[in-house]
Formats: C-alpha cells, sequence, structure tokens
C-alpha cells in the first residue's frame, strides 16, 4: 500500500467512527427523552383536569421517571368550540410541535379527545399514528376496533346511577331537580346522564330543570325565579365565571352564592365541590385516574406496544357526605349508609342528631359534675384524714412533751431535795461530833439555800405558766429606762459565767430608752435567756447582750458561741416543755419551760421574739419591745440591787 492510500485509509476509518459514534449518540439522546403532548380540555387551574395532572406527576416522579417530558397545552374548548376554533388550534398546535417532536400524545377529558382521535387518523397531520392516550371519555361502544386503533386510555364510568342512590338515601322525599351546569359538552353530559337515569327510575315523581350557563349571574338569576320547595334538590357540575371580572370564582364562592338564592341541598359529582360546602356526591378521584394514565406512559416508553395496553374503566366511585352540611340541611344523620364516606367530621364526634348530641352533652355534664363531686368529697375525706393524722400526731407529741416534762420534773425536784436532805444529815452527823466550824456550816447552809431556790425557781415557772395559759398573767407596768433594767441583771449574772471562764461583754447604742415594762418579768426575761447562754456555752466562751432602738422598738439581742441549736429544732424552742436533748442525754439542767415563759411575758408586752442559732456557732435571742410610755407615771430608774440578787439567785439556781 502506497504511503497516499495509507492516509485516505486511516482517514475512512476515523470518519466512520466519528460517523458511528455520532449514530449511537443521536439514538441515545433521542432515547432519552420521550415527549408527551397533554391536551387539556379546559383553562389552566380547572380543578378536575389539575388533580389528573397532580396524580400524574406523583406517580412518575415516584417511579424515577425523569426523562419524560410534558409539554401541557389548554385548549379552552369552553370559551370556544366552533370549527374556525378548532382550525386555528390544530393549525397552532402543528406549528409548534413538527413531526417528529412528539411521542405520544394525551387528551385529557372528552372535547380534546374528540379532535385530536382525527388528527391521529389524518394522514396530513403532523400527529398522524402517534399513540394517543385518553380520560374522562365516555365509552362509546359504537365505535370500531379500526377506530381505536392506537388509542387507549381510562373510560368515565357512569357515576350519575350512585349519586342519585345518595339522593334518595338522604332526601327521599325529592320532586324536582334543578340540575346547575356550566355550559359545556361536560355540563350537557351530567344533564343527559341524570335525565336518562330519571327518565329509567323516577319517571313522573321528578321534574328536572337545566339551568346552565358560564357565568354565575345567569345561574343565580334563574334560581331567584324558582320557588323554593323541600322537595327540592340541586345537582352542580362545571365551572362558573363572573360576568363583570371574567375571572372563575372558586369553588367555595359558587356554593356560598348559589346558597343566597336557594336552601335546596346541593350535590354534585365534580371533585371540585367535594370540599365546597355541598351536601353530596359520588365522584371519581382525578387522582387516580392520573396515576393510571402514568402508568400507561411508563410502558409506552419503554417500548410496549399500544395495542397490548387494554382500555380501563375509572376506578370505582366514592360516595360522600359533608358532615356539616347533613345538620345544615336537616338531613337524618341515620340516613348516611355505611361505605359512604363521612367528611369534615372530627374523630369524636358522632352522625347523630341534633337532639341526641343534646342528651348527650347533657349526660356529660351531669358524669362530669359527679365526676367533679366526687374528687371534692374525695379530697375533703384526704384532708379530713390528713387533718385527723395531724391532730392525732400532736396530741401525742403533746403528750410525749408531757410525759418528758413530768420526768424531767420529778428529776428537777428530786436532785435539789436530796441535796438538800443530804446536807442537813451532813450538817447533824457534824453537830453529833461536835464539828462547829462556823464556815463550814454556812457552806452547807448556802448549798441548802441554792437548792430551795432551785425549788422555788421550778413551782415560779409552773405557776406562771398555767397563769399564762388561761390568760392571768398580768403585767405591772412602769415607765423606766430600759437599758439600766437590762445592764443591772447582766452585771448579776457575770459572777455566774465567770465561774465557767466564760467572757461577758455589754454595748448599747444608747444609753436611755424609755419604756412602759414589768420590770419583774422583764428581768426574769433577761435571767432566763443569760442562764441558758451560761448553761449551752462552754469554758472560754464569750456572751455578749446589745441594746439598740429601731424605729418603733428597742432590740435586746443575748448573743452567745455555744452549743447552738439545730434549723428543725428551731422552731420547737418557745413549746412548752421542750429540750432539745431528752433526760439521758442532756448535760444541763431544766425543765424545758423557761423559754416558753420568756414568750409569753414578750407575748403580752406586745414585743416579739425570735432566734437565729447554728449548731456549734451559737445562738442568738432578739427581743423587740415596742416604745410605748405609761401616761402619768412616774419614771423608775430600776429595781435596786437587793431585789435583783435575789431575782439572779432564783433563776441562776440551775446553772453550775
Ligand atoms: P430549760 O429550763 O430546760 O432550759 P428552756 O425553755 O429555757 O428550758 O429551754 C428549752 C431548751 O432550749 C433547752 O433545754 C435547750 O435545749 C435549748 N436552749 C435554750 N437556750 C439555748 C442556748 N442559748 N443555746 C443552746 N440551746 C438552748
Amino acid at each position: 500500500m502506497t504511503k497516499f492510500k495509507k492516509i485516505i485509509y486511516i482517514l475512512t476509518v476515523i470518519l466512520m467512527t466519528q460517523m458511528f459514534i455520532s449514530k449511537i449518540h443521536a439514538k441515545s439522546t433521542k432515547d432519552a427523552s420521550f415527549n408527551v403532548l397533554v391536551l387539556n380540555s379546559y383553562h389552566q387551574g380547572h380543578y378536575w383536569e389539575s388533580n389528573i395532572a397532580m396524580g400524574l406527576k406523583n406517580y412518575i416522579s415516584n417511579n424515577n421517571e425523569p426523562n419524560i417530558n410534558f409539554k401541557v397545552e389548554y385548549l379552552d374548548f369552553r370559551v370556544n368550540h366552533d370549527k374556525e376554533y378548532i382550525k386555528s388550534l390544530k393549525d397552532m398546535l402543528s406549528k409548534k410541535y413538527p413531526k417528529g417532536s412528539i411521542d405520544l400524545i394525551y387528551a385529557v377529558n372528552d372535547e380534546s379527545y374528540e379532535v385530536f382521535k382525527k388528527e391521529v387518523k389524518n394522514i396530513n397531520s403532523n400527529f398522524y399514528k402517534l399513540p394517543l392516550l385518553f380520560s374522562g371519555v365516555d365509552n362509546n361502544l359504537e365505535e370500531t376496533n379500526k377506530e381505536k386503533e392506537n388509542m387507549t386510555g381510562v373510560y368515565h364510568r357512569d357515576d350519575t346511577l350512585d349519586l342519585m342512590i345518595l339522593m334518595q338515601d338522604l332526601t327521599p322525599k325529592v320532586r324536582y331537580i334543578n340540575i346547575i351546569t356550566e355550559e359545556s359538552g361536560y355540563g350537557y353530559s351530567i344533564y343527559k346522564e341524570v335525565t336518562r337515569i330519571v327518565d329509567r327510575y323516577l319517571k313522573d315523581q321528578v321534574k328536572i330543570r337545566h339551568i346552565k350557563s358560564n357565568y354565575l349571574e345567569d345561574i343565580t338569576k334563574e334560581l331567584s325565579e324558582i320557588k323554593n320547595s323541600e322537595s327540592t334538590i340541586n345537582i352542580i357540575g362545571g365551572e362558573f365565571q363572573c360576568k363583570n371580572l371574567g375571572k372563575y370564582k372558586t369553588p367555595i364562592e359558587v356554593i356560598n352564592t348559589i346558597k343566597n338564592y336557594s336552601s335546596a341541598p346541593i350535590y354534585s359529582n365534580d371533585q371540585t365541590y367535594m370540599n365546597a360546602g355541598i351536601l353530596g356526591g359520588s365522584i371519581d378521584i382525578g387522582q387516580e385516574q392520573g396515576s393510571i394514565i402514568g402508568e400507561m406512559i411508563i410502558k409506552l416508553k419503554n417500548g410496549e406496544k399500544i395495542e397490548n395496553i387494554k382500555s380501563v374503566p375509572e376506578p370505582k366511585v366514592k360516595s360522600y357526605v359533608d358532615y356539616n352540611s347533613i345538620y345544615e340541611y336537616n338531613i337524618n344523620p341515620f340516613s348516611v349508609i355505611k361505605d359512604v364516606v363521612v367528611l369534615n367530621k372530627d374523630p369524636f364526634e358522632l352522625l347523630i342528631p341534633t337532639w341526641m348530641k343534646g342528651v348527650l352533652i347533657f349526660l356529660q355534664i351531669i358524669s362530669i359534675i359527679i365526676i367533679i363531686g366526687i374528687i371534692i368529697i374525695f379530697i375533703r375525706f384526704r384532708n379530713d384524714k390528713l387533718k385527723r393524722i395531724e391532730i392525732q400526731k400532736r396530741a401525742k407529741e403533746r403528750e410525749k412533751l408531757k410525759s418528758d416534762f413530768i420526768v424531767n420534773l420529778s428529776h428537777e425536784l428530786r436532785t435539789p431535795i436530796n441535796i438538800i436532805l443530804g446536807t442537813t444529815k451532813v450538817l447533824e452527823k457534824s453537830l453529833e461530833k461536835g464539828n462547829l466550824d462556823k464556815d463550814y456550816i454556812l457552806s452547807k447552809l448556802e448549798n441548802v439555800d441554792k437548792n430551795a431556790y432551785r425549788l422555788l425557781k421550778i413551782s415560779n415557772n409552773i405557776i406562771d405558766m398555767t397563769k399564762a395559759e388561761s390568760g392571768m398573767l398580768k403585767l405591772n407596768l412602769e415607765n423606766c429606762n430600759i437599758v439600766c433594767v437590762v445592764e443591772d441583771i447582766f452585771e448579776s449574772s457575770i459572777d455566774f459565767a465567770r465561774r465557767k471562764n466564760i467572757d461577758m461583754v455589754f454595748d448599747t447604742e444608747c444609753e436611755e430608752v424609755k419604756v412602759a415594762i414589768d420590770i419583774f418579768q422583764i428581768q426574769r426575761v433577761i435571767l432566763n435567756l443569760l442562764s441558758n447562754a451560761i448553761k449551752f456555752t462552754p469554758e472560754n466562751g464569750v456572751i455578749s447582750v446589745y441594746i439598740y432602738k429601731e424605729k418603733e422598738n428597742v432590740v435586746i439581742e443575748v448573743k452567745d458561741n455555744g452549743v447552738g441549736i439545730s434549723k428543725e429544732k428551731v422552731d420547737y424552742i418557745f413549746h412548752r416543755f421542750y429540750q432539745v436533748d431528752n433526760l439521758y442525754t442532756r448535760h444541763n439542767e431544766g425543765s424545758g419551760i423557761g423559754l416558753c415563759i420568756v414568750k409569753e411575758i414578750i407575748d403580752i408586752h406586745d414585743g416579739k421574739i425570735q432566734i437565729e442559732s447554728e449548731i456549734n456557732k451559737g445562738s442568738t435571742f432578739k427581743i423587740c419591745l415596742p416604745r410605748h410610755l405609761k401616761v402619768n407615771e412616774m419614771q423608775n430608774e430600776g429595781s435596786s440591787i437587793k431585789d435583783i440578787n435575789k431575782i439572779v439567785d432564783l433563776e441562776m439556781s440551775d446553772v453550775y
């Protein structure tokens, strides 16, 4: 082979390979997309056609078919349906979709089917021999197989009979039927079908009137001329425009307007009106038909022959009623048979007559009242029980406190009595032995004296407590300088504190605060607090007394850094007989009634006593006394030291 021939050979091979590749490419591009021309008979937004489109779109996307292209056209046959319009449409579509650009035609509804079933048979048409799918088309049994060649789809089932059965169930007394439709093939078919059924089953019983127009104004005008009767019903189908605006009214607007002119129940087999406030109907669901068409399109795209895909009737219609309309039109709810779907009914609502609903509501109210009554009785019973338990608990506590008190008291009484008896015995023995040492005898007598005071303190406390309980504790009020009263008592207690090596500090904000008090009782109060502080503060502790004025009160604080009292026990500290430690665990003497009397005395002075305490840190008792003065009263500077010593000896008699 010459060099030139070789080059020619290589070029030819490259050229052929190129052509082969582009052929495959061209084929695959064509294979990849499948163009479906969707011919809607009516306008964009037509309810039933939109529902079909929705079902179709969902089916295609659920089946993952991205390469199917839908070229959607709205032929608007409702506006115009004459020969000239149809011809211009055909011309326009031929120009828009040249031969080979479309793989399949889908005619939605009769009108577009009627036109394009001729086109696919027309040898001069761009759409010649294209497979044709249809839906919503009446099954014309007269069409020959030849005529039906290359076509398949979903036939419209005659759902008028179902509608008439529903109508007979719900409104059996019907004598007049107003058929309200748009002026179109669809509207006429509704009229035709209803008339056929009436002629067949209800001849001479029911009269039909066809009210047809594309404009709502015409419909209402005609309706207003008809006398409303109880035995009338309306059947509606199609869509209606407003004459002035030329705009389609929404289904709800249409129904509401009709209701203004006719009180008769409205039925419809048109899915458009399903939730627009009509009584009910028997409908085929557009979405279901869309799915069937979708399945057929995919089969055709995948190479299946159209003659192998059989035409099917549309899925069985479903009868439905609107729950609210049943009551609006006074329909007997029991006339709704089992298979009928009830729309707009909440799950807890019952399909029963209104009077029955009233009885049910009444029964519900009664049962709610009974339940509330039972709950109230139960709560009362429970509260009473809790109260009884609380009272019993308190009574038990009181009993326990009382018996503890008696045990303490007998211990308290026995100790000084034993000491007194013991000491007198010792003195007797000493005298028998002739031991007449004066200091020795005096110290023994002092011991007898102290314990006799202790007995006196106990008996005084018991008497005062009983007096306080019966409201007999009376005050002998005198105007005096309370700072002096407190300071005197404080100084007399220092000796007792010193025995335990406890530091005593006195401080006051002002030297003189005049108030009307029962000096003796206030002395007892301060002494009681100080004796407790000394008793419950360990060696080397500090006890301080601080006096200051508030707007209306004088405040006396007695503070120690002793054992303190736990939070739970602080609340009981002023109760009668209460002692934080019981007889067997306590380290100090006492009957447990001191603070109770302190509180009673402060209360009858119209004052307040509070305590702040923390375990192992100490306690602070705060007394607030109102700065009242007794009128026409000479000022008293406080009791004499002699008096005080007696009281101090008495109150401190249990401090060791
Ligand atoms: P008692 O005569 O037994 O002291 P009180 O009524 O005066 O009775 O006191 C009741 C109890 O309160 C005491 O037994 C003690 O447990 C507790 N208490 C009172 N004052 C103090 C204090 N300053 N520090 C710790 N505990 C105290």
